[in-house]
């Protein structure tokens, strides 16, 4: 199979060409470092995303927080945390950099809150 990528490791953002098979990579093309043959790696076999959302408050100034992940959770499984931090609704007050859920559904990323909100 082939596929191209840009990797965004830094702001080069060079345009890579992969072929590959289920036993792994067998030709990359453009990337001019180590670092991009990494990316592209990992984009492949266990593609992983940040994922910032919110979160409803109770009682707070105002009724949703901002959230982010503390660290990239594998790709297949962004929908059923979203799920998961669907359900959650916190009390005022928040702050930043609280944890508002501990290891999202045994991907080892924690959930935290990256705005303030103070009670109503
Ligand atoms: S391959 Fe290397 S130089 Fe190119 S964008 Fe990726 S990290 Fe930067």
């Amino acid at each position: 199979m082939k596929k191209k990528f840009i990797c965004i490791i830094c702001p080069n953002g060079c345009e890579i060409e992969a072929e590959f098979d289920e036993k792994g990579i067998q030709r990359l093309e453009g990337n001019t470092c180590d670092k991009g043959a990494e990316y592209v790696k990992k984009e492949i076999f266990s593609p992983e995303r940040g994922l910032a959302t919110s979160v409803r408050v109770e009682n707070g100034s105002l009724s949703l927080v901002s959230v982010k992940t503390s660290k990239p959770v594998p790709k297949g499984r962004i929908m059923d945390v979203m799920k998961e931090v669907g359900k959650l609704k916190v009390p005022a007050p928040v702050k930043v950099g609280d944890i508002l859920l501990e290891d999202i559904l045994g991907t080892g990323a924690d959930l935290v809150a990256t705005k303030n909100i103070g009670k109503a």
